[in-house]
Formats: C-alpha cells, structure tokens, sequence
C-alpha cells in the first residue's frame, strides 16, 4: 500500500503525497512541524499575550486580566495554547516560553493604565523549575508592578505531580507578595483536598459548571458549594466561561465574585486592554467584544 501510494504521488508530484498519507503519519509529521516552527517561534517575535477581562459581579466594573498566550503564526494565523502547550512541556522549551511570558505580561501591564490585577498561567513544569521565583522576583523588580496585582494560576496537577517541592515554590511565590489561584476548579480528582493543602487567594470555577448552570439545578448546586466554601475558607472566586446574559445573572445570585468569558470580552492583543482599561466606566464590555474577533 505504502509503495503504490509513494509511486501515485510520485506520478502525480510531490504535494500530492499528503493524500496517501495514513492519518497517523499525518499527525506525527504535523507535530513535528509544529515542534520546528516552535523553536524558531520566540526569537522570531511571533508570540503575544492576548488578555481577557474579569469583572466584578456586584460592580460590574473590571478587577483585572487573564493574559493568554497566543502565536502568532506566519502561515498558520493565530493559534491557541490547546495545540502547542503540550509540545512545548515535553520538549522542554516550556521553560524559555514560560519565562518569557511571565517578562512580557507584567511589562505590558506596566502599560495598561489602572491599579488592575494581572493573571498569570503557570504549567506543571514551570513550577518544578527551581527558577521560577527568581524570574517572577526579576520580573516584578524590572517593571516595579505592585506584586500583589500580579496573580499566578495554577491547576492542582501542579501539587499532584510535584508534591511538596510545588507547595514550597507556591510558598515562595506568596512570600514575594503575589497570590496564587487554583485554576480549572472541580475538573481534578482531589480538588477538595488542595484547598485544604494550600491557602489559595482564588478558585476559579471551571467553564464546564458555568456552561449549563441556567438549565441544570446540579451545576447551581456545584457552584453555590464551592462559592460557599471558599467564602468559609476566606478566598475569593471567578467563574470562568460566561457567554450569555443568564449565565451571569445566575451566578451573580449564587454569591460567586468574579466572571470572566467571552459574553464580557474575549482575549485581546495589549492595545485593545488599554482602550478597555482606559475607557472609564470599568465595564468596557461591548467594547472588548466589538473590536476582538476570533480571539
Ligand atoms: P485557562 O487558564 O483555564 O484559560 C481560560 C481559557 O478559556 C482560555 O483558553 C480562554 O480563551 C477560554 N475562554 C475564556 N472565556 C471563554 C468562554 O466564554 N467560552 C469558551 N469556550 N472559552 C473561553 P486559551 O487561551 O485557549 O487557553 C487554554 C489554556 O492554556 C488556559 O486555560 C491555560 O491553562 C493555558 N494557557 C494559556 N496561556 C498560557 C500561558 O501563557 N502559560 C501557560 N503555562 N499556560 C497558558
Ligand atoms: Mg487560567
Ligand atoms: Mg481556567
Ligand atoms: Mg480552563
């Protein structure tokens, strides 16, 4: 099968070959160009943070941003972190990427006009790394960004897999002033337990409990769990996920915070966060969804 297609390719020119090639071929050769490119991509400038609103449900107003890795790639458009985190964790380039990330977001915060706080994701592996603190310590130093705006997320694979190493580097972080948040809330095994393990400052409440919480009394039930426990246990909460109008309403009865999800904003590149930050009445959410398109 293999020679018959390599010969029909051969016959028809070499684009061709990708039509024989068996899907699992496809995939590996396509993981491999994405591995390339990777490579090439930072020094190339081809990465951005792009940054999502949060807004405050009482207020309506804008406490912060979530910045969002985005690649900006030359014949592939902009792509998500879903199809390249993966890659860039096992090969190791998670480290640079992850550092850099952390220099550019609290720079362009430096930027953005207003007293917001700052989210930052973190991998399992960029907390394994026993620099990490440094980095953030420089980081924060370098743009002189009050550290208690800048907020660190992470999942609980992060304490899964690192265990007491994680809590200690979790330590170290709060100890320069910035606040931790449990990310993805409630999609974990041990989710409960790490709130006991760890004093986060924020539970982000993952997206897949918000997507039917207008239709389904058990997700309202998960919800109002959760915000009462982390009110109990002095921390602070963010829906994440929010796309429509009952949604919110619905977790703004549920006592939860904070919401963030594209009905507010979708991620946007810095220069739109300034004009969101900048426009005065703290909502800025039409706005955000006017001028941001597919990301
Ligand atoms: P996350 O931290 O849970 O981020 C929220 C994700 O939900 C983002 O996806 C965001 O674009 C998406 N989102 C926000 N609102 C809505 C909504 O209303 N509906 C839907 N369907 N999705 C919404 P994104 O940007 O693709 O990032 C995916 C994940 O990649 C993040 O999940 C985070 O775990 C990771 N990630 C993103 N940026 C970075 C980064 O700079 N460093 C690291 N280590 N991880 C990152
Ligand atoms: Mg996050
Ligand atoms: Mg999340
Ligand atoms: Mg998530």
């Amino acid at each position: 099968r293999a020679d018959l297609a390599l010969y029909a390719a051969k016959e028809k020119g070499r684009d061709n070959l990708a039509l024989f090639e068996p899907a699992l071929d496809r995939k590996a050769r396509e993981r491999r160009e994405t591995e390339n490119d990777l490579r090439e991509a930072l020094t190339r400038g081809q990465m951005r943070m792009h940054y999502q609103s949060i807004v405050d449900l009482d207020s309506g107003e804008t406490t912060g941003f979530e910045a969002l890795l985005r690649w900006y790639h030359p014949s592939r458009g902009i792509i998500a972190p879903g199809e390249f985190l993966q890659i860039a964790e096992e090969t190791g380039m998670i480290t640079a990427l992850g550092e850099w990330v952390i220099r550019q977001t609290l720079s362009d915060a430096a930027s953005i006009p207003g007293e917001f706080r700052i989210a930052i994701n973190l991998s399992p592996t960029q907390v394994k790394n026993p620099n990490l603190v440094a980095t953030v310590a420089q980081a924060i130093h370098a743009t002189g960004i009050v550290p208690e705006r800048v907020e660190l997320e992470i999942t609980e694979h992060v304490l899964m897999d690192q265990g007491e190493a994680g809590h200690v580097t979790l330590l170290r972080l709060r100890e320069l002033g910035v606040r931790i948040a449990l990310d993805d809330f409630g999609t974990g095994y041990s989710s409960l337990a790490y709130l006991r393990r760890f004093p986060f400052d924020r539970i982000k409440i993952d997206r897949t409990f918000v997507t039917d919480v207008a239709s389904d009394i058990g997700s309202q039930a998960i919800i109002s769990t959760i915000t009462r426990l982390a009110d109990a246990l002095g921390m602070d909460t963010t829906a994440e996920g929010i796309e429509d109008r009952r949604q919110l309403d619905i977790l703004r009865k549920l006592g939860v915070h904070e919401a963030q999800g594209f009905l507010i904003s979708r991620p946007v590149p810095p220069e739109e966060v300034t004009l969101i930050a900048s426009d005065g009445t703290g909502e800025g959410d039409e706005q955000g969804m006017e001028l941001s398109e597919e990301y």
